[in-house]
């Protein structure tokens, strides 16, 4: 059987990566290359955020068509925060990851949908599952089980707090001792995929996550030996690692198959500065400016919380970039002023008059009009290929260098248009591929190069 495999490894920072290949760290991709088209500069979609990315990869467009504008975002019409929050041990994922939320958000097909019409079985190990003929869990051994009644875990909201904070706690440490999900993911997501295909399935995405939230919590450029201990979970390098091993388990397994593999990723991370002056929440400063904002939870939530009129909304990704949502229009002078004026503010964008406006908080300009540079590849079609879609905030914001739009205790964070957030990789394997090299794609082409390249 002829099987193509495409594993989404998370939050792979270019540089590390590269760093980590050319010396022999990550030998199963060093080998796939050999046989592999492989892209030097693989550029995510805006923001460069994990469902963002998912969703691009998985539907070859961007977040204009397939809808998913960002980790959260606001629904104007249902009045309702939309939040993808993974981390395993938290309440939250239990809500988004095992009730295929994202099937109600995808606007637009995935290449399960399309897969299918040329001959192929499909199925998912990632959080983009829409048409898919099989849905496997990226958690827990086996299919994943949609919840009968997932509404009722919605009470656990009321645990979510309103300004952005992301500490990790006694309680969260203590999930984290008692379900090490951390340690496992990559094998539990690789078991489902041996499952999948010799179950008869044959074409398949799948989701390495352990690289991102090692990234986040050691720093995007962490090796073992430099900053991490040997024999201790510790640093990026372990999470690639054990990565890279997993892919070459894999491909062991289906020696008898004619085996096709993608490897990519959704997103670089940046390096946060250190001190609590780089964690900077919107919402907790738009109070402090006499706007009623909040973030994680609905407008009559917040109402009956507390006692206020709901003004702003502000949905962080990555958390470099966020969107902002005005329910009251008195107060968007004083927004638009606050995020000029924001120390950790990069660039603001909004739309006036049908076209996309950028301030950087010196100049204000059409898009099409400001030099980005080489700092910010692709900047100005990344940003229509957000704001074009209406689920997008008022204003759009990224964080400068080193800053995050959260309260946390992180070193790593992405979302923004810097090249460090938004420069990943590509290697697309075949058996009977040679060696060749392409230098800058977008992310929405890796499987489109490949299924070309497979129906050749
Ligand atoms: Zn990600």
């Amino acid at each position: 059987m002829r099987v193509m495999l495409t594993a989404v490894i998370d939050g792979v920072r270019k540089d590390t990566f590269d760093r980590l290949m050319k010396n022999g760290k990550l030998p199963v991709m060093e080998e796939l290359s050999k046989n592999a088209v492989k892209i030097e500069r693989c550029i995510s979609s805006f923001p460069s955020a994990t469902v963002t990315g998912h969703a691009s990869i998985a539907t070859s467009s961007m977040p204009s068509k397939h809808g998913i504008v960002g980790q959260a975002w606001f629904d104007r019409e249902r009045k309702e925060y939309v939040g993808y929050d993974f981390e395993l041990t938290m309440p939250d994922n239990w809500i988004d990851a095992k009730t295929n939320l994202n099937d109600r958000h995808l606007m637009c097909d995935t290449w399960y949908y399309k897969a299918k019409k040329i001959g192929f079985r499909t199925f998912s190990a990632d959080l983009i599952r829409k048409d898919a003929d099989l849905k496997m869990s990226f958690i827990l051994p086996g299919i994943d089980r949609d919840m009968a009644v997932p509404e009722k875990l919605f009470f656990l909201r009321r645990f979510s707090k309103h300004i952005s904070e992301k500490k990790s706690g006694f309680l969260k440490k203590v999930l984290l001792k008692l379900m090490p999900f951390h340690v496992l993911q990559h094998e539990i997501v690789s078991g489902n995929v041996l499952k999948a295909v010799r179950a008869g399935y044959n074409f398949g995405i799948f989701w390495f996550m352990e690289t991102d939230a090692a990234s986040h919590i050691y720093g995007p450029e962490t090796l073992e030996g430099e900053h991490g201990k040997p024999y201790l979970y510790d640093s990026f390098e372990d999470a690639i690692r054990d990565a890279d091993e997993e892919i070459g388990k894999i491909f062991n397994s289906l020696k008898e198959h004619r085996v096709y593999f993608n490897i990519t990723t959704d997103h670089g991370q940046s390096r946060l500065g250190s001190g609590k002056e780089y964690h900077v929440s919107l919402s907790a400063e738009l109070t402090d400016h006499g706007v009623n904002a909040f973030t994680r939870i609905d407008p009559h939530e917040y109402e009956s919380r507390v006692g206020k009129k709901a003004q702003a909304v502000v949905a962080p990704s990555g958390p470099r970039m966020a969107h902002i949502y005005l329910l009251d229009r008195n107060v968007y002078d004083r927004v638009y002023e606050y995020l000029l004026e924001n120390r950790a503010v990069e660039f603001v964008f909004w739309k006036h008059d049908g076209r996309i406006m950028i301030s950087d908080g010196k100049t204000s300009c059409r898009i099409e009009n400001y030099n980005f540079g080489d700092e910010y590849p692709k900047a100005v079609e990344r940003v229509r290929g957000l704001l074009e879609n209406s689920r997008s905030g008022d204003f759009v914001v990224t964080a400068k260098k080193g800053y995050e739009f959260q309260i946390s205790d992180y070193r790593g964070a992405h979302g923004g248009l810097n090249v460090e957030d938004s420069t990943g990789f590509a290697i697309i394997y075949g058996p009977d591929y040679r060696e060749e090299s392409i230098d800058e794609i977008m992310i929405t082409d890796v499987l489109k190069i490949a299924i070309d390249k497979f129906t050749e």
